[in-house]
C-alpha cells in the first residue's frame, strides 16, 4: 500500500512525502494522501535521512556486555574467537535481529556486516525489512587457502537470492589473519563477479609494525599490491593510515569507516584522521563495530563521539563541523556505501524525529542532531516504504530482547 506522510518539516518547509513501490513518489509543499493510502501525520516532525553504519558484526549484540575491559588481541583470542566457534545460525539470527531492532530504533537504515552465518544474518535483515551489506568473515591464520576460498564461495551461494534488501559482500578479517594468497584470490573473485569487500585494516599501530617487518611496506600499499585496493573495497578503521597511504586510498577510489567509540574503548591510542583524509579525497563513513567492542549501535551517539575525537586530536574545534560530520554518518561522504537522497525516485528510506524532543528544536537542527541528540530522539522509521518503528514503537521488540537472551544464555558467556 503507498504511504503518505503529511505535515512534515523538511528544509524548513511543511512539506508531504508519498511513497510508492518502495521509492519516493513525491516530495514537496503540495503533495497530499491519495484514496487508499496508508497515512501518517507528522504533525510538525523533523524529516531526515537516515543514518548508514558502515561497519558491525550485528549479532555480537549476544557478547555486550562480555567485553571484559580487554585489549583487543587478548579479548579476540581469549573470549570471543573461543565462544565464535560454538555459534550456530539460531545464535546469528536472533543476535542480528536484537541487532536490527537497535539500528532501527536509533535511525540506521543500512549497514556493512562481517560475521559468521551470514544466511542467517541475511534473513534477520530480511524480517526486520532493513538493509545490508553482508560478508562471511575469511581467515585462513589457522586454516588452508582451500578451506577459505570454500568458505567464501560456500557463502556467497546461501546470500544469492536473498532479496532486494540484502547486498552479498567478501569480507577477509584483516591483513593479520589472512594469507597474501587468498587476498589476492578474494581480490580476482571481487573484481569478477563485481563485489563489495570489507577488511579491517591499520586499526592498531602493532597491525601497522608487523606489516613493516612482514612485507616492508605499510598496510595500504600492502593491500594495493596484492590488488584489493579498489573502488569496490571498503576498510575498517584506519585510524594510523599515514598521508601518503590516504593519497592513494583516494587514488584508487575505495572507503574508509571510521569506529571511534570501539578505536576508545578499545584504547588504540588514536584517532582516524579525518581533516587529513577529507583534503586526500578520501571517502569515508562512520560505523559502530561490533556491539561486543562498543557496546551500543546507536550510531547517532557514536556521530558525536566521531566529532568530538577529530576536534580533540586536532587540537582545532574547527576541525570538522556538524553539517560534514552529519554529511559522514548518512553516507554523503561515501557514495559506496549507500546513502539515501529524500527526493523523488529515491527509495523511500526515511526518519521523523521526536516532537517536542528537549534535546531538538531550538537553534540549528543538524548541530543538534551531531551534538544533542541520540537514539531515542528518532520516532518513525522508514525503509523502502515500509514502516519499521512508529512513534518510537518497534512491533515484536519483546520477543526479539527474550529470545536474543536466551540465545546468549546458551553460548555461556
Ligand atoms: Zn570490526
Amino acid at each position: 500500500m503507498p504511504l503518505t506522510i503529511t505535515d512534515a518539516l523538511f528544509d524548513g518547509e511543511r512539506v508531504g512525502l508519498r511513497c510508492e513501490d518502495g521509492a519516493i513518489a513525491a516530495l514537496g509543499p503540495g503533495v497530499a494522501a491519495e484514496a487508499g493510502d496508508e497515512v501518517i501525520d507528522a504533525a510538525g516532525a523533523h524529516l531526515v535521512p537516515p543514518l548508514v553504519n558502515g561497519h558491525t558484526h550485528a549479532a555480537m549484540t549476544l557478547f555486550r556486555g562480555s567485553g571484559g575491559d580487554l585489549p583487543l588481541m587478548p579479548w579476540l583470542e581469549k573470549k570471543i574467537w573461543p565462544i565464535e566457534a560454538k555459534l550456530e545460525a539460531e545464535d546469528v539470527y536472533w543476535g542480528a535481529r536484537l541487532a536490527c531492532a537497535e539500528m532501527i530504533r536509533s535511525g540506521t537504515t543500512r549497514f556493512w556486516d562481517m560475521y559468521w552465518h551470514p544466511e542467517a544474518t541475511a534473513r534477520a535483515v530480511t524480517d526486520a525489512g532493513i538493509r545490508a551489506a553482508i560478508g562471511a568473515p575469511l581467515f585462513d591464520a589457522t586454516s588452508s587457502f582451500e578451506e577459505l576460498r570454500d568458505s567464501a564461495l560456500r557463502s556467497l551461494e546461501a546470500l544469492a537470492g536473498c532479496g532486494p534488501l540484502v547486498t552479498p559482500a567478501l569480507a577477509p578479517h584483516a591483513i593479520y589473519t589472512v594469507s597474501e594468497r587468498s587476498l589476492r584470490w578474494i581480490a580476482e573473485l571481487s573484481a569478477e563477479r563485481e563485489l563489495p569487500v570489507q577488511i579491517h585494516l591499520s586499526e592498531t599501530e602493532k597491525e601497522v609494525q608487523d606489516c613493516l617487518a612482514e612485507h616492508g611496506e605499510r598496510p595500504a600499499h600492502y593491500l594495493d599490491r596484492l590488488g584489493l585496493l579498489g573502488e569496490r573495497t571498503v576498510l575498517a578503521h584506519g585510524v594510523w593510515l599515514d598521508r601518503e597511504e590516504l593519497a592513494l586510498i583516494a587514488e584508487r577510489g575505495a572507503t574508509v569507516v571510521s569506529n571511534p567509540a570501539a578505536n576508545m574503548k578499545l584504547a588504540v591510542g588514536a584517532a582516524f584522521d579525518y581533516p587529513a583524509a577529507k583534503t586526500a579525497g578520501v571517502a569515508v563513513g562512520l560505523g559502530t563495530d561490533g556491539a561486543g567492542s562498543n557496546d551500543s549501535l546507536d550510531l547517532l551517539a557514536d556521530l558525536k563521539l566521531f566529532a568530538l575525537a577529530q576536534k580533540h586530536a586536532a587540537g582545532d574545534p574547527t576541525a570538522i563541523d556538524a553539517a560534514e560530520a552529519w554529511a559522514v554518518a548518512t553516507g554523503g561522504r561515501a557514495p559506496r556505501l549507500g546513502a539515501t537522497e529524500l527526493r523523488p525516485g529515491a527509495p523511500a528510506d526515511f526518519l521523523l524525529l521526536r516532537r517536542g524532543s528537549p534535546e531538538l528544536g531550538i537553534g540549528d537542527l543538524t548541530s543538534d542532531l551531531v551534538y544533542a541528540a541520540a537514539g531515542a530522539s528518532v520516532d518513525t522509521t522508514v525503509v523502502a516504504g515500509r514502516v519499521l518503528m512508529q512513534g518510537g514503537e518497534l512491533p515484536e521488540l519483546e520477543e526479539i530482547v527474550a529470545k536474543a537472551a536466551e540465545r546468549a544464555r546458551r553460548l555461556d558467556l
